[in-house]
């Protein structure tokens, strides 16, 4: 008498997706502002059509912005007033 009782009753987890679970937890609209003067340091600069854009970063908490210095001698006019050199 052969009786194969060779099954597996292994029970396979099936995933479950918590449907209830919220997703992830979305940063609001409004950007984070920081709260210091940055210290804009010149990282490179690239002569453009328009000018010398230059990339500048801060030196203290790492923001990234673009200026566009149009001609040689004359300030770079960023987007945003954010200069915040002292010595001078
Ligand atoms: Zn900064």
């Amino acid at each position: 008498m052969l009786f194969s009782s060779h099954r597996s009753a292994r029970p396979s987890p099936v995933p479950r997706t918590p449907r209830n679970a919220p997703p992830a937890r979305q940063a609001p609209a409004a950007p984070p502002e920081p709260a210091h003067e940055h210290g804009w340091i010149a990282e490179s600069r690239h002569r453009t059509s328009e000018g010398v854009c230059v990339y500048v970063r801060c030196a203290d908490c790492g923001a990234r912005r673009m200026d566009l210095q149009a001609h040689a001698g004359l300030p770079p006019v960023g987007r945003s007033i954010e200069l915040g050199g002292r010595a001078g």
